[in-house]
């Protein structure tokens, strides 16, 4: 303690506000060899601590990490030295609870103002005679601890944030093997001394005195994982499971793989004979957003997925969506050329249909119920209506076949628009028509029927959330689903 509070005054062990030059490295000119110690014995004798026990905690949602996620993970391809830890929803877990992961003592507590660092929180901990290990906590909204606090496992440091403004609301969060290096960068080729938090945190719990329900495992996400269909490889013949009459599934691997994640893509075909297609919003209902799911289990739906973009009031969809007399949005947007219409008002029009100007007279989209406007995917021509673009993501989609079927299309594995629309295109699925529903992590598809149960969640999305790493469905303002007809007559009279 008294060291501690000597190397604080004397400033050595202060981290540097500004990084330093980027062609140097934060280690000695020479390199300690594996394994590598920075500072050496030395370094740690200066924190008084005793012994605490092997048991390492997640720092949001403790002591597993239930109901977070990591949006990036260490390393990948820009040599990330952190963790990206946020909440599911898309304010990322602003404001929750950021908790030391193990017993220690805070070394820093500091706001870095612009930069990219934010507030900083650093606690090392000392596991065992000569382990020790520093936490690093960035982009915080609110310090609650001071340099020198003792802190416990579990306790609050402060608060995530966005590094007041200048970060999407995540938690940063480094490990590293020698204790009060500078700050230096979060990303480097040159990881020698961080750890893979995760990594570390799972194989370091076996002391912790309570008993978890999850068996000490620690995980983000809540998602359970349902057996699907088998798989369709690209030279396999279509394989569609019927699950009940009027609504089938196939699951298709792309001949061409994703960068992330098994590269299938999620079908459900869906007869309006025998399934009724129904728009649901909350702008409508005046009940709040909802997973997919919960949408389906409040509303009766056998299966639901996204009907299109919505603004940031999250209610009012980006194209002209329609459900009899309440518009969601009365505006036709005037970049995007399908129109996915349901619900025919008078006799002789097809059930389901999207309508492309293209090659179809458009004002026919008046004399249906439910009318949702998005991007073509695909020109009546058969043409990819997209640009190809290096830009990636997951994608809800929906099509209609030849027989006038309603098609959900659901891809968790990323690919640009141009590319998923190809690769949709090539499946033997009879498609004449498909709209753009949604991208990145919100694009989900749930599908409950003849006891199966399907949650599919999308992750990446270039620009916003580049990871594989989601496994919460995220909540919706609007979805599309159907439901079974409930039969007219049971018999015919007379
Ligand atoms: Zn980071």
């Amino acid at each position: 303690m008294v060291l501690l509070a000597l190397m604080l005054l004397t400033g050595c062990g202060s981290p540097a506000a500004d990084p330093p030059a980027v062609a140097d490295t934060p280690f000695d000119s020479q390199p300690p060899p594996p394994p590598f110690r920075y500072l050496g014995e030395a370094n740690v004798e200066q924190f008084s601590m005793p012994v605490g026990p092997v048991c390492f905690d997640a720092p949001l949602g403790p002591p597993d990490g239930e109901g977070y996620l990591v949006s990036q993970g260490f390393g990948g391809p820009r040599d990330h030295l952190g963790e990206d830890w946020r909440g599911p929803g898309v304010d990322g877990g602003l404001g929750d609870t950021v908790a030391a992961v193990c017993d220690g003592q805070v070394i820093t507590a500091r706001d870095y103002g612009v930069g990219g660092w934010g507030k900083v929180v650093r606690v090392v901990h000392r596991y065992g005679e000569e382990q020790w290990v520093e936490s690093l906590y960035a982009h915080l909204e609110r310090i609650d601890v001071e340099p020198g606090q003792r802190v416990a496992r579990g306790e609050r440091l402060g608060t995530l944030g966005d590094a007041d403004g200048q970060t999407s609301p995540h938690l940063h969060l480094e490990l590293r093997e020698s204790m009060n290096l500078p700050l230096w960068h979060g990303y480097d080729r040159e990881a020698r001394g961080w750890i893979e938090p995760r990594a570390f945190i799972r194989a370091h719990r076996t002391d912790c005195p309570e008993r978890r329900s999850t068996g000490g495992a620690l995980h983000q996400g809540t998602t359970a994982q349902h057996a699907g269909p088998p798989v369709v490889e690209p030279a396999g013949q279509p394989a569609w499971t019927e699950l009940e009459p009027g609504l089938e599934l196939a699951v298709f691997r792309s001949p061409g793989p994703s960068t992330d994640g098994d590269s299938t893509i999620t079908v459900l075909r869906v007869d309006p004979e025998h399934f009724e297609p129904v728009l649901l919003m909350a702008s409508q209902t005046g009940t709040g957003e909802a997973t997919a799911r919960e949408w389906a289990q409040e509303h009766g739906l056998v299966a639901a997925i996204n009907p299109s973009m919505f603004e940031t009031d999250r209610r009012t969809s980006t194209f002209y969506m329609r459900v009899g007399d309440h518009d969601n949005n009365p505006a036709h947007h005037p970049r995007a050329n399908a129109w996915l219409a349901f619900g025919p008002r008078e006799p002789g029009l097809a059930p389901v249909r999207i309508l492309d100007p293209s090659c179809d007279d458009v004002a026919l989209r008046e004399r249906y119920h439910t009318v949702i406007q998005s991007y073509r995917m695909r020109t009546c021509a058969g043409s990819t209506a997209w640009k190809p673009s290096a830009r990636i993501w997951s994608h809800a989609s929906l099509g209609v076949d030849v027989d006038g079927r309603l098609l959900l299309l659901h891809a968790r594995s990323p690919w640009s628009t141009h590319d998923f629309t190809e690769i949709v295109a090539g499946l033997p699925i009879g498609l004449r028509s498909l709209q753009y529903a949604e991208g990145g992590p919100e694009a989900s598809l749930y599908l409950r029927s003849a006891g199966l149960e399907l949650e599919r969640v999308g992750s990446y999305e270039t620009g916003f959330f580049e990871s594989d790493a989601n496994q919460h469905a995220w909540e919706l303002p609007n979805v599309l689903g159907v439901r079974r007809r409930v039969a007219a007559t049971t018999a015919e009279p007379g």
